[in-house]
This record gives C-alpha cells, structure tokens and sequence, in this order.
C-alpha cells in the first residue's frame, strides 16, 4: 500500500481521552469547582445556569467564559500548573516569543503563554464544573 493514501487529516479540536489528559482534564475541574459556584437560574425565567467566581466576585455566563476566566486567576506555581505545563510541552513548537504552534489541531497561536494553556484548557482537555 504505497502511494495509495489520500492524507485526509484534518483534526478536530476534541479532549484528549489518555489517561493522563483525562487526570489533567479531572484535576482542572475541581480547580473550577473550588474557585466558582454555580447559580441555579429563577425557575421560569428560562436562562441558563451562571456562574459566580469566588475570588473576584464577578459574574460569568457560562461554562467557556468561567473557564477561560478561571485560567487568570490559576497561580503561576501552583502544582495543577506545573502538571499542565509537563501536559502541553511536547503538544506545541514554539517559534517566537508570542508564537506556539499546537501539534494537536495543526494551528498556529500567536499569543502569550498564558493563552497557550487557556486553549488547551478550552481544546484539548475536558473541564467541566462538577460541585
Ligand atoms: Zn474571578
Ligand atoms: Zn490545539
């Protein structure tokens, strides 16, 4: 078979389902759970559920906004940090010093660091609010 093999690949951002990814993905949403509690919405009202951040008070809409807002507030040593670091390593190239490409959807980020583990948090590992 040489020759015969149209290269179709075209990867779909989706979680990760390895075991570490899925330790990670476990990890982060307790983080989420200890930094934010959910607001059941006023029953009729018909919107979704909300959620408050405990460490700044401010509201979020839903689940993408608390996650990407939960990242900021994530402590630069803290271990949950440090292990999604080791995760993200041999995942991206980096090229510059605002400049990653993510070897898991094929897609250059021209961003900071700090953007960088947002996308992987939003792509690449299943975060979910679970208290
Ligand atoms: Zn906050
Ligand atoms: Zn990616």
């Amino acid at each position: 078979m040489i020759g015969g093999g149209k290269n179709n690949r075209r990867p779909k951002p989706q979680p990760l389902t390895d075991m570490e990814a899925v330790d990670l993905g476990n990890e982060l949403s307790s983080y989420l759970s200890t930094v934010a509690a959910r607001t059941s919405p006023a029953p009729g009202s018909g919107s979704a559920c909300t959620y408050t951040c405990l460490i700044c008070h401010s509201v979020q809409r839903d689940m993408f906004n608390l996650r990407n807002h939960a990242m900021s507030h994530m402590p630069e040593d803290s271990p949950v940090i440090r292990r999604l670091d080791s995760f993200i390593e041999p995942h991206i190239l980096q090229q510059g010093p605002s400049c990653y490409t993510c070897f898991l959807c094929r897609r250059p980020i021209r961003r900071r660091y700090k953007e960088v583990r947002t996308h992987f948090v939003m792509k690449h590992l299943d975060v979910t609010f679970s208290a």
